[in-house]
């Protein structure tokens, strides 16, 4: 095993793999080494080889995910679609990501406002939007692959940059 492998001195990854597997489908708890060396990459430059990925269906599995990381006092880090460019998707903890069970949306107020699910693509909420000549307010290069969840928390300088050029009228945050 190599060093960047080793589960971190005092903190039991095993008894938080049980844990999670009393409400978690053991299918989406990985830790086979293949499967994790392929989660240890961004969009960065950085390489951290996960102890546990888990992919996670719904909210109540997300709770119970942190409950149970703060019980061992592990940390965990989540990852939507691992564009960010700077290692803020990598862990060699804990990774979080969400299965594509996240995608749901819906339009309100004609338009004038759209509520996503963390997991739906920046460009698929803007083809939702277009009957109504409406945008989300974040226009990054990444836009294709992106997801919301992500993007809302590391996109506000940008979304406001964007607002003032853009000839469809953006949704505000
Ligand atoms: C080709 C390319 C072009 C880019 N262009 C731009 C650009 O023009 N402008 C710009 O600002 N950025 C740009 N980026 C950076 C990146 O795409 C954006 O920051 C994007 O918003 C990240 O989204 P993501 O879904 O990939 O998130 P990730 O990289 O997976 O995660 C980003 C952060 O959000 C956290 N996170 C993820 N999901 C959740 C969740 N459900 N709950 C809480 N926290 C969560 C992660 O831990 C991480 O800290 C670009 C990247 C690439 C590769």
């Amino acid at each position: 095993m190599s060093n960047e492998n080793k589960p971190k001195r005092n903190l039991n990854y095993d008894a938080l793999r049980q844990q999670l597997a009393t409400r978690i489908n053991e299918q989406r708890i990985i830790t086979g080494e293949a499967e994790r060396l392929a989660y240890g990459t961004d969009a960065s430059f950085y390489r951290l080889i996960p102890q546990i990925v888990l992919r996670l269906k719904d909210l109540d599995e997300v709770v119970f995910a942190i409950q149970c990381c703060r019980e061992h006092l592990i940390p965990f880090t989540f990852r939507a679609a691992g564009t960010s460019l700077s290692g803020q998707a990598v862990s060699d903890s804990v990774l979080i990501a969400l299965t594509d069970d996240w995608r749901g949306h819906s339009i309100l107020d004609e338009g004038e406002k759209i509520r996503l699910q963390p997991g739906v693509i920046g460009a698929d909420a803007n083809k939702y939007l277009l009957p109504y000549q409406r945008k989300i307010g974040p226009d990054p290069a990444s836009i294709n692959t992106c997801k919301i969840g992500a993007s809302r928390l590391t996109m506000r300088v940008a979304c406001a940059a964007v607002r003032r050029k853009t000839p469809i009228k953006p949704l505000s945050a």
